[in-house]
């Protein structure tokens, strides 16, 4: 199946106004990973942190629905939530861990919990795993590269950055900025075009933007655990929902985008294993 197996294909957003005006799309991460805690279903949470300097996320360790939110939005670059996996368990201590992750660090984590040599004292205590949608990433270097020169702003000034309709946008106080996306191609991490994985299909509930309105979110339920706490949120008046049928562009637009990254990515590996480099796959 091109989105992996999941349970359930849903539209949602977090019903919290909190939520809502610091999200990237509609808050089902934060909004998931809170419900958790509060429950008690973990007792922190894994996030990409603010970090010191502007849009170098740095992983944060969330103990409370405040700290999940100061780490909500997107950050287009790497924030090494995996590493932090082993400071949650070593020195915060914790029996249950929720963490948010692109598709590759999934993959890791996966590993991790099925090969767990030396590792049993984390994969035990993974307890929820959320999988963010990835296409690219960026080296932090490449987004100041956007910002600064060609669309001659600043980091420092930018409050949020998006992809959509194929540009690479940023929204400081006073305006919107943007590039086409053929021109933030070369920029991505050299990874990033071996990798076959658009939905975080390893994860246990994965979400993104693609398939359902601004401000909403598509939300794959994949696991056991992953349907059951998302249901129970949606019960609790936490999330709400709509049917992806009712809503557009839909399903069928995830699916298209996941198809080509499959298939634009296979190239690559060919293209890499016929000049005789090491491919993932
Ligand atoms: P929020 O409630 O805003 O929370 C976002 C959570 O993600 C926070 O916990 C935050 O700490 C964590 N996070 C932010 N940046 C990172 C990071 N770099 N690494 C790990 N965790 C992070 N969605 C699509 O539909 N299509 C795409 O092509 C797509 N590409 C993406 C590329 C990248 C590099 C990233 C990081 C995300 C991408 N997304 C994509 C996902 C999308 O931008 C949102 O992150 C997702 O919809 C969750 O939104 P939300 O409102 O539920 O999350
Ligand atoms: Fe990781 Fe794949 Fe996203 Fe690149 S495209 S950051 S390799 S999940």
């Amino acid at each position: 199946m091109v989105l992996g197996t999941y349970k359930e294909a849903i539209s949602a957003r977090a019903t919290d106004k909190a939520i809502q005006n610091v999200a990237q799309d509609g808050g089902i991460v934060t909004a998931l990973l809170s419900y958790a805690l509060e429950e008690k279903i973990i007792e922190g949470a894994v996030v990409a942190g603010p970090g010191e300097e502007e849009w170098k996320p740095e992983p944060l360790v969330a103990m409370t629905p405040e700290e999940l939110i100061s780490a909500a939005g997107t950050k287009y670059t790497f924030s090494p939530n995996v590493w932090m996996l082993k400071e949650a368990v070593r020195q915060y201590g914790l029996e249950k861990v929720g963490t948010v992750g692109i598709p590759c660090q999934l993959m890791g984590i996966r590993k991790m919990q099925s090969y767990p040599f030396g590792t049993r004292f984390i994969a035990d205590k993974l307890a929820l795993i959320v999988g963010i949608f990835c296409m690219e990433n960026f080296p932090r270097a490449s987004l100041e590269t956007f910002v600064d020169e060609k669309m001659n702003s600043s980091l420092e000034s930018v409050e949020k950055m998006d992809i959509g309709m194929g540009k690479f946008i940023v929204n400081t106080q006073d305006d919107e900025l943007n590039i086409p996306l053929k021109e933030t191609h070369g920029y991505e991490q050299a990874g990033c075009n071996v990798c076959k994985d658009y939905t975080a299909e390893l994860a246990d509930v994965s979400t993104g933007s693609v398939g359902s309105p601004a401000g909403w979110s598509t939300v794959l339920t994949r696991t056991d655990t992953g349907a059951s706490i998302f249901k129970d949120a949606v019960d609790a008046g936490i999330i709400e929902t709509k049917s992806m049928d009712d809503v557009k562009p839909g399903l069928g637009l995830l699916e298209k985008l996941s198809t080509s990254k499959k298939d634009k990515s296979q190239k690559e590996i060919d293209k890499r294993r016929d000049m005789g480099l090491p491919v993932p796959f």
